[in-house]
């Protein structure tokens, strides 16, 4: 059977998680959050001090996989379950820096591929459209500006005891853009055949019945 894949691609903090559960849940397809998986490896290789030149052979040992749990998708090192303790500044930065590696970005391909063989989903991340599903039924490229994804990640994180000040998250953001858009391998950027729908301006609810649109447009 054929399934229907939707790809959406965009920087940090423009929404793509929060939206694209959002939009899931409403066509009944399966969330995948790829992040996840990258900053799952980059757990791996901050916890066990694994230097660059050794990542490629200690992937083998890693044992990075998705499971589902009642319709959530959860990752697990091992048997353990790593969800909660990826979600980190200093993990976020990691995944930026380690996803930039050849090894890291090819371990975690074919989860990627075999999970959209096998399943109508909406995979998130920088390089869906373009390099893992490039014939994906629908490409979005979700952005918004520096200033508002680094305004939204602050009111996140406010409730928090040690919430960074604006300032700090926005340089991260900046940081993090330019590596993601810079490495040689898999940068990020809009695909030809994507479309860009910038959320700047736009409440959640506002920006996941434009990608509805988008893709009832695209799958009749
Ligand atoms: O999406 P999230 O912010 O959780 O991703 C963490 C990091 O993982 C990103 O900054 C990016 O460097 C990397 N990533 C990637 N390719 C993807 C998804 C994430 O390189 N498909």
């Amino acid at each position: 059977m054929k399934t229907i894949n939707i790809a959406i691609d965009g920087p940090a903090g423009a929404g793509k998680s929060t939206i694209a559960k959002m939009v899931s849940a409403r066509l009944g397809y399966i969330y995948v959050d790829t992040g996840a998986l990258y900053r799952t490896v980059a757990l791996y290789i901050t916890e066990n001090n694994i230097a660059d030149e050794d990542i490629e052979k200690s992937l083998a040992d890693a044992d990075v996989s998705l499971r589902f749990v009642d319709g959530a998708q959860r990752v697990f090192l091992g048997d353990r379950d790593v969800s909660e303790l990826i979600r980190t500044p200093a993990i976020s930065m990691a995944a930026s820096r380690t996803s930039a590696i050849p090894a890291v970005r090819a371990y975690l391909f074919e989860t990627q591929q075999k999970i959209a063989r096998e399943n109508n989903i909406i995979m998130d991340g920088r390089d869906i459209g373009t390099v893992v599903l490039p014939n994906a039924d629908v490409k979005i490229f979700l952005t918004a500006s520096a200033e508002e994804r680094a305004n939204r990640r602050y009111k996140e994180l406010a409730e928090k005891p040690d919430c960074p000040p604006y300032e700090e998250i926005l340089k991260d953001i900046i940081q993090r853009d330019y590596q993601d858009m810079h490495r040689e391998i898999a940068p990020l950027r809009q695909a030809e055949d994507a479309v860009l729908v910038d959320t700047t301006k736009l409440s959640l609810e506002e920006s996941a019945e434009a990608i509805i649109r988008v893709i009832e447009s695209k799958t009749g």
